[in-house]
């Protein structure tokens, strides 16, 4: 709890008390009340700040501790009523503009059916459908805001995959596949008792994404209860209660009324939003399967495809400029193409991953000699003109100074063989004069 007593704001409060056990003879040992914590609600002082009461006090077994939330004892699920009062406004606010939706409309969303899904959820499953609840799956609209990568669905390649487009792909198979997935989801609303009404609501809310006729106006058809649920579902999203926020309007339209004691109804509404989550959840999985591969076998092959496709480019950009890479670098490509293609994954792997750093390293070079030679033939300014004639090698006013040190220090550094000949250019051809005939030389 030291954690929250970090933070807790002053509507809670702590009691102190001590057992008197000054007169043991007396039973029951009176409890002396020492301190009384966090009762001041116009302070914005936390606990943690507040003064404790006297450390002979503090040390067990002689004293008990009450924790009170708004006037009333705090005795069981502490943990999870501190983290409530800590964390819940700020998810709120979260979810709100992530679904573009006011305070009033996250009200209507049934979150005890939500949290009765997700606790009988296996544990390993929880970041996946934390994920697709929060529209954090890396669909390909994802990889090219933060990537750059292409955004178009890996299924159809026709428009941009975003999770709604995961849902309602126009791709035959992914079309297909959703189909035996939507009659599992059907024959699982039958399994849990859902009434006819409700089921063919629901049927008729997750066709609609797809832009699905269904026979007749099924809305003229249906309990006004029912209807509501429908409508209330339509303002905060189909999309939405395919990721498990479904309006708690069905629940009361489950139980008949608003009436939501009976546990029978949020059993109902818990079971249909692990159905749903179950269903979405099977549409990303074959979306993925269409991407890497279906099975193990499958993804082994389309990742050493690409490995091969990887290093064939490899070879194609070495064979156009080897100075792709550094010098000391070249014996990656001693080895051909074709022999290198034998190798096992993790060969291939290795040998992408030293190119991709041999690439980098001379990447980084070009682009340090790039600035070494701006700075090298850099123009001097007009007013430094003068005559060829009188321009000697030793004469240093006629460049500039901070060039001058800066050419010295590159071809030191780099060792460079054409000293020489560098000097000699400087002294025949200063930076401000144009040579146009042998004439302009010097004897
Ligand atoms: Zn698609």
């Amino acid at each position: 709890m030291t954690f929250c007593l970090r933070k807790l704001r002053p509507i809670y409060t702590i009691n102190y008390h001590h057992l008197d056990i000054s007169n043991p003879k007396s039973a029951p040992i009176p409890l002396r009340h020492i301190q009384t914590l966090g009762t001041d609600i116009n302070s914005h002082r936390t606990l943690h700040d507040a003064p404790l009461p006297p450390q002979e006090y503090l040390n067990p077994p002689h004293n008990t501790v009450q924790l009170s939330y708004k006037n009333t004892p705090l005795i069981t699920r502490i943990r999870s009523t501190l983290k409530t009062d800590l964390y819940l406004s700020a998810i709120q606010q979260t979810i709100c503009k992530q679904e573009a939706w006011s305070i009033n409309q996250f009200h209507h969303i049934d979150w005890p059916a939500h949290g009765y899904a997700f606790h009988r959820a296996w544990s390993t499953k929880w970041i996946t459908l934390t994920k697709l609840a929060h529209k954090l799956l890396n669909t390909n609209e994802q990889d090219m805001r933060y990537y750059g990568k292409t955004d178009l669905c890996p299924c159809c390649n026709l428009q941009s995959e975003s999770l709604l487009h995961v849902f309602t792909c126009s791709s035959p198979v992914v079309i297909t596949f959703r189909h035996t997935q939507q009659d599992i989801l059907w024959k699982h609303l039958s399994l849990i008792n859902t009434p006819t009404e409700i089921a063919q609501a629901i049927q008729t809310g997750i066709l609609s994404l797809e832009s699905v006729s269904t026979d007749g106006d099924s809305s003229q058809q249906l309990s006004p209860m029912v209807l509501d649920a429908f409508e209330q579902q339509v303002i905060l999203g189909w999309d939405a209660f395919l990721r498990g926020r479904i309006s708690v309007a069905w629940q009361i339209a489950y139980a008949g009324g608003p009436d939501l004691r009976d546990k029978a109804s949020l059993k109902w509404a818990g079971q249909l939003v692990i159905h749903v989550l179950n269903y979405s959840q099977q549409l990303w999985k074959f979306r993925c399967g269409v991407l890497h591969g279906h099975t193990k076998e499958e993804m082994r092959q389309r990742h050493r495809a690409e490995l091969l496709e990887n290093i064939q480019a490899a070879y194609d950009e070495h064979a156009n400029d080897p100075f792709c890479i550094p010098s000391d670098w070249r014996q990656l490509f001693n080895r051909p193409y074709s022999l290198l293609a034998l190798s096992d994954r993790d060969t291939l792997s290795c040998w992408l991953r030293s190119f991709t750093v041999a690439r980098q390293q001379q990447e980084l070079t070009m682009a340090s000699d790039q600035r070494a030679a701006s700075r090298f033939f850099k123009p001097a300014r007009s007013s430094d003109s003068s005559p060829l004639s009188s321009i000697s090698s030793t004469d240093a006013s006629s460049c500039d100074s901070t060039s001058c040190s800066a050419d010295s220090v590159t071809l030191s550094d780099s060792g460079d063989e054409d000293d020489d000949s560098i000097s000699l250019l400087l002294e025949l051809a200063p930076f401000d004069r144009l040579i146009t005939s042998p004439d302009d030389l010097p004897g």
